[in-house]
């Protein structure tokens, strides 16, 4: 039966996966590929540890370093949904591009290490999810090793993140001892490891009506399963009332814990994340209009443009968030900031293996286009006389800086050519400082940098020297308020593109000096 346009944009759940390097991102999505059958075996989503490279590290950069530099988007269809992850990259390959991801998600999973706790990449992307209002739900990972205290990661979670959590299930043991999981959601036991600890090796224990697994069961000998009912009690006491609009606001964070490597309670959060997760939402305008998802002319919105994926070709592909519509092949659009008009014939999306043309997708997916540097980033795409223009995406408060010029100096037409376009791509932020003028390049992180002097030399063929000035916190000040004397090594003068003032300060010592002798002096960020 064909679906119509506004059930198959109710199917679409799209999100990112947040966390700290070595989280278990990687493993969680691959468990989530697997239920979903789009890919065969584990391990062949990020073949660095291997050496092999997955599909999706295109550039040359990429390769060199078996990194993945760009978020890759992957499709699976699963329990009558279809599913995008969206990849954040992290490590050094952290860059705006990571945050701007999320830009294009409905809701965020954030993977938390349970011998770690909140780590401070988490900490970034969250705050950046807690800005949207999008719902932020959490599995804490690596149950089958020794791990901080439950209550203790709650605790930290709400305190560190400003959020109120709402543990989905409770674990019995850890580590060596993990008999289980509580499952106060579904109302179950969920059996580590069933072939030892469940009744005839059943997976499930159900629970009566006081929350005790019904019957003899082998669990029941063990205190740490009383210890668990314990603490389940305690949580429904005295913990935050569940409530789906809170979770739907971005308000409540659901958690899970759970084991990926063993593929320890993925799947009860799967199916749970489906109940609760949203579909595609409404998009909010330049006039402050909502368009509807289940609008039926296409739009959509540029959220990465991702450059030389074939170094022969120096083609590009901007990514694309449908916001309303669908999208069919050799469908003619407008592009809202020049008003030209374009066929989109040439569109690809991404699996987890490979790459394959898109006939169709709806609101809620995203699409690959082949670009040959017509978009950028932030650029509204729309059908007929749609004519609308998505809201700017936001700048994010860069924090590494460096100092750069042309190698040599008869390029110099090369040179600015270069650094313009790759800024106004969104690739990199531009600084000047204030009088001398020399450029600075601002970054969120270092891997941007790399990847700038490597376009710079293969597309613009200018060789550029770099010199690092380290981290900088960057704070924005009012003209009005501008005093060059306030300037100093510790904290230099510069001004945006935009020719806006702001400083950068050597570190939070050297901006509390700042702020202690000129206390009227407002400092800004970005985001
Ligand atoms: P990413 O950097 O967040 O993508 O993390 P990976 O998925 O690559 O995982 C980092 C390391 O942690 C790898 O060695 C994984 O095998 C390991 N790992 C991931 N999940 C688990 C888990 O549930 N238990 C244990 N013991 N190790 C895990």
């Amino acid at each position: 039966m064909k679906q119509t346009l506004k059930e198959e944009v109710a199917s679409r759940r799209t999100f990112a996966i947040i966390s700290h390097p070595d989280a278990g991102k990687t493993t969680i999505t691959e468990q989530l590929l697997l239920f979903g059958g789009a890919i065969r075996q584990a391990g062949t989503v990020k073949g660095k540890k291997s050496g092999k490279f997955a599909k999706s590290d295109w550039m040359e950069i990429e390769k060199q370093r078996g990194i993945s530099v760009t978020s890759s988007v992957m499709q699976f269809d699963y329990s009558g949904k279809r599913i995008n992850i969206l990849d954040t990259p992290g490590h050094e390959d952290f860059s705006e591009d990571t945050y701007r991801t999320l830009m294009a998600v409905d809701s965020a999973v954030m993977v938390i290490d349970s011998a770690k706790g909140i780590e401070p990449q988490t900490k970034k992307l969250f705050k950046v999810c807690r800005m949207r209002g999008i719902p932020i739900f959490t599995f804490i990972n690596k149950l089958d090793r020794d791990g901080r205290e439950p209550l203790d990661l709650i605790d930290e979670l709400e305190e560190v993140l400003e959020i109120d959590a709402y543990p989905m299930n409770w674990p019995i043991g850890m580590g060596k001892g993990l008999l289980g999981l509580y499952d106060l959601y579904n109302n179950r036991v969920e059996v580590h490891r069933p072939e030892i600890n469940g009744l005839n090796g059943e997976s499930y224990a159900p629970l009566d009506e006081d929350g005790e697994i019904i019957g003899d069961h082998p669990l029941k000998q063990y205190s740490l399963y009383t210890q668990a009912l314990e603490d389940a009690q305690l949580l429904s006491e005295a913990g935050n009332e569940f409530s789906r609009e809170k979770i739907q606001a971005g308000e409540l964070t659901p958690v899970f814990f759970g084991s990926a490597l063993t593929n320890f309670g993925v799947q009860t959060f799967l199916d749970t994340y489906l109940e609760f997760a949203p579909g595609p939402s409404a998009h909010e305008t330049k006039n402050e209009e909502q368009i509807s998802p289940s609008e039926e002319k296409f739009s959509g919105f540029v959220f990465k443009i991702q450059a030389n994926m074939d170094p022969a070709h120096r083609d590009r592909i901007a990514f694309v968030r449908i916001c309303s519509g669908k999208f069919e092949r050799g469908i003619d659009v407008t592009l809202a900031r020049t008003s030209k008009k374009m066929r989109l014939s040439n569109s690809t999306q991404f699996m987890a293996e490979t790459r394959e043309t898109v006939e169709h997708a709806v609101a809620g997916d995203i699409i690959g286009l082949y670009d040959t540097g017509n978009f950028q980033i932030g650029d509204t795409i729309y059908e007929n006389n749609l004519k609308i223009e998505f809201e700017d995406l936001p700048q994010f408060t860069p924090e590494l800086f460096m100092k750069v010029s042309a190698k040599n100096v008869m390029k110099q037409k090369s040179f600015h050519k270069g650094v313009q376009q790759l800024v106004q791509e969104g690739a990199i932020q531009l600084y000047k400082t204030y009088h001398t003028e020399d450029y600075i390049i601002g970054a969120v992180g270092q891997l941007q940098f790399e990847v700038f002097q490597h376009r710079m030399l293969g597309e613009y063929n200018s060789e550029i020297i770099m010199s690092p000035m380290g981290h900088k916190i960057a704070r924005w000040i009012d003209v009005d308020d501008l005093d060059e004397n306030m300037s100093s090594s510790r904290n230099i003068l510069a001004k945006d593109r935009f020719g806006n003032p702001l400083f950068l300060f050597e570190n939070e010592f050297a901006m509390r000096w700042f702020s202690d002798k000129y206390p009227d002096v407002e400092l800004k960020t970005l985001l």
